[in-house]
């Protein structure tokens, strides 16, 4: 994937009317609205594609990958609170875009993705465009107990449950956010973990995610 990482007025026009699109979708955080703002989504596209690039849409980016819908990528990240420091694990690398986001947001990103090729492409091409994830490689359903605990954790593939090692893996205070649900659609869910025994689970919107495969899901 040859890339031409160039931020033209024409692509950060685009990028401003993309964060109005979400602010009328009831995205609210200023931080989130703020970091869609800054991460040029067309460095992940092929230039023939760059017009697509600020669409409201999830896209296909080669390798079978989808980039996520903006509004997808905005909502989860508004559903962590992330504060600048906070130790975030992101289950589902996939294009990397979501990490991008998180990055701006302050956080220190631990991402796992369980392709292989997909782990390659998106630790090579990420650096290039200036963000620095901790990549991983390999089942996420388990988390990475050598990294835990963590202060958040997103889940970015659809789950049949919650897997509960998740839940372990982070910290009282700490907020996990994955879609529950079948093949075909899942609730957004966030956990709170209010002490080591208690959580308070929020059920929210409907999305629809590609599964989550490994040892704690499908
Ligand atoms: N966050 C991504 C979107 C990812 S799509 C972005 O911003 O573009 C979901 C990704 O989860 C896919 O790449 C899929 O391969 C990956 N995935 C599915 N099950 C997984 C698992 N158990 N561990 C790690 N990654 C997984």
């Amino acid at each position: 994937m040859a890339h031409k990482f160039i931020d033209n007025y024409r692509e950060k026009g685009a990028r401003k009317k993309l964060v109005e699109i979400l602010k009328d979708r009831h995205i609210e955080d200023e931080h989130v609205l703020a970091a869609i703002g800054k991460v040029p989504r067309h460095y992940f596209f092929d230039e023939t594609f760059w017009n697509q690039a600020y669409k409201d849409i999830a896209f296909p980016i080669g390798d079978g990958q989808t980039i996520s819908q903006p509004y997808t990528v905005a909502y989860q990240s508004q559903l962590l609170h992330i504060k600048p420091g906070d130790k975030v694990l992101e289950i589902g690398t996939g294009s990397g875009y979501q990490s991008c986001i998180l990055l701006e947001l302050g956080a220190k990103v631990y991402t796992i993705e369980r392709q292989e090729n997909l782990y390659n492409r998106t630790k090579k091409v990420l650096p290039h465009m200036g963000y620095h994830p901790e990549f991983f490689c390999g089942d996420g359903s388990k988390g990475i107990p050598e990294h835990a605990p963590y202060d958040k954790i997103i889940v970015t593939a659809g789950a049949p449950v919650i897997p509960e090692v998740l839940l372990k893996q982070l910290k009282v205070g700490g907020i996990l956010v994955i879609p529950v649900g079948d093949e075909k659609t899942q609730k957004m869910v966030t956990v709170l973990k209010v002490s080591e025994t208690d959580y308070e689970k929020i059920v929210l919107d409907t999305f629809r995610f590609v599964p989550l495969v490994g040892d704690q899901a499908w």
